[in-house]
């Protein structure tokens, strides 16, 4: 889950291409992921590390997504004024 969430966030540099990532070995207090890229001339790795409070909201969105009938709370992202 939280794979697909940093697949589809997590990009080097300005390349548009979904990169692929994989857990590695468990780390006490984070998740720690590596995200590979295979571009057109070159494959690009890098590591990108979860913090468990991060992935609780990756999994409480994804959580929210999948509950219909639930009414979410006002959106942050509304301002009015
Ligand atoms: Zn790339």
């Amino acid at each position: 889950m939280v794979h697909a969430h940093l697949e589809r966030t997590e990009r080097h540099g300005r390349c548009r291409k979904q990169p692929y990532a994989r857990e590695l070995k468990p780390t006490p207090g984070v998740h720690r992921f590596k995200l590979e890229c295979s571009g057109w001339q070159s494959t690009s790795s890098w590591v990108r590390d979860v913090t468990p409070s991060e992935a609780a909201a990756v999994v409480r969105a994804f959580v929210d997504a999948a509950l219909p009938g639930q009414a979410a709370p006002s959106s942050p992202d509304t301002v009015t004024g």
